[in-house]
């Protein structure tokens, strides 16, 4: 998981690497308060905070020396999209007087398995072609994970490097403080660029590009906290938020499964029988009415879904449960507005589909015919409108558009056999 460049610069801080002083600019109007609080005298820096780089290029960095020109910077900025990625907020910093800027980063070597921090001696914007310009510029520092990192070994690459001798011993404890952040935080990607050496002879983090193991999060609730709401997509909301995995596909067969297997199959059958899956969505790992209930939001509220198919096989999961769990769901909503197709097989399959026919569903016998059902039902699909109606379900994604869905905790259970859901 990308942090903004201003949660890793708060990280940053607790971990003792310094960082320019700075706020984000939550309305316009508090522009003038910050400036007086961040301006040391050489103007500030307004930064849009975006989860890509190439910002710089970009003209995502703007400096400004007075209120007035720091509103209408902020302006052009808060209008501004980079590679796609709306401007949302803006971190204003006092402005540095840099002298030199270097790279400092710590990544997983992949093919070793260890973390290698990189030191250059020339950072800033171009750093990616470095390596292939100026190699002699750039260090590689493999760590053994027993032992961290060593003063010696950043002492040697700096010398190589040529930095000057009174920035060792800053240098190597920034590198230090960085590779015991990139580990303790289980980051896959740690990285400041530029480290800016300012004009009074101290080092100081001018960036940070920090990408956080979304495996690890559960050990870092205060990463957990940073996630980036408006920047999830439909299918990372579903992913994170509900354990849903769902991929959009381009057919109007609205198809809801349990288990990869049984869903690719599905897929492959909806297509023999000349229909086409709008997506790929996998329930196993969410067996609860919340889980229903979201797969069901999404593909009622997509336009080009003429029907819906759920298709569910319980092994270990028991389907008197899921039928219940069915019914919970579509009664949350107020049920679908497209035709819906359903057959459920599996332990205790029999149970389950009679707690639907009681509530007056009618179920299909056979996998076959749930499939020929939708298929037909799917028709021709001509559709040219292909997007989620918004209004009608973006408020109940957690993340989507700031608006969290009320309510809902998202249910990390996976019914296995006894173990009943809270
Ligand atoms: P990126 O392009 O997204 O990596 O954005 P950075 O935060 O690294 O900023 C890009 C460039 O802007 C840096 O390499 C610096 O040259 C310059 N820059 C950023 N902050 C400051 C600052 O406070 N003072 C000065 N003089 N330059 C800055
Ligand atoms: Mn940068």
């Amino acid at each position: 998981m990308k942090i903004f460049e201003y949660q890793g610069k708060e990280l940053f801080k607790k971990c003792g690497i310094p960082v320019p002083e700075g706020l984000i600019i939550e309305e316009k109007r508090d522009i003038r308060n910050i400036v007086s609080r961040a301006d040391k005298g050489n103007g500030v820096v307004l930064k849009a905070q975006v989860l890509t780089g190439g910002r710089g290029k970009a003209r995502g960095v703007r400096f400004a020396g007075s209120v007035a020109e720091c509103e209408s910077q902020y302006d052009e900025l808060i209008n501004m999209s980079i590679s796609g990625h709306p401007v949302r907020k803006i971190l204003l910093e006092e402005r540095l007087n840099i002298q030199q800027e270097f790279y400092l980063g710590v990544i997983v070597d992949t093919e070793t398995g260890q973390p290698v921090v990189i030191v250059c001696s020339q950072g800033g914007m171009d750093v990616e072609e470095l390596s292939k310009t100026h190699p002699e510029r750039m260090e590689k520092i493999v760590a053994d994970v027993a032992y961290g990192l060593l003063d010696y070994q950043v002492r040697a690459a700096l010398i190589r490097l040529g930095a000057r001798k009174e920035l060792l011993a800053p240098f190597i404890d920034i590198a230090k403080k960085l590779y015991k952040f990139f580990m303790e935080y289980d980051a896959l990607f740690a990285e400041i660029n530029p480290l800016a050496l300012n004009a009074g002879g101290s080092l100081i983090a001018a960036d940070a590009r920090i990408d956080i193991d979304g495996a690890a999060l559960y050990r870092h609730p205060d990463i957990q906290e940073m996630k980036s709401s408006y920047e999830a997509t439909i299918e990372e909301s579903l992913r994170d938020d509900y354990q849903l995995e769902y991929v959009e596909l381009d057919g109007n067969i609205g198809l809801i499964s349990g288990g990869a297997g049984l869903t690719m199959t599905a897929m492959d059958c909806i297509t023999l029988a000349g229909g086409r899956p709008a997506c790929f969505m996998d329930c196993s790992a969410n067996v609860s009415p919340t889980g229903y209930e979201m797969a069901l939001r999404t593909l009622n509220s997509r336009k080009d879904v003429d029907c819906i198919l759920m298709n569910i096989f319980g092994g270990i999961t028991r389907m008197d449960r899921v039928g219940g769990y069915i019914l919970e769901a579509l009664k949350k909503i107020g049920g679908v507005d497209k035709p819906l197709v359903i057959r459920l097989e599996g332990t205790d399959a029999e149970k389950g589909r009679e707690v639907m026919r009681k509530a007056g569903f009618s179920l299909c016998e056979t996998f076959e015919e749930a499939v020929q059902k939708a298929v037909a039902l799917g028709g021709s699909n001509e559709h040219t409108d292909q997007s989620i109606d918004q209004g009608r379900c973006a408020g109940h994604y957690r993340q989507s558009g700031h608006v969290l869905h009320q309510g809902h905790d998202p249910v990390r259970h996976e019914d296995r056999g006894g173990r009943h859901p809270r």
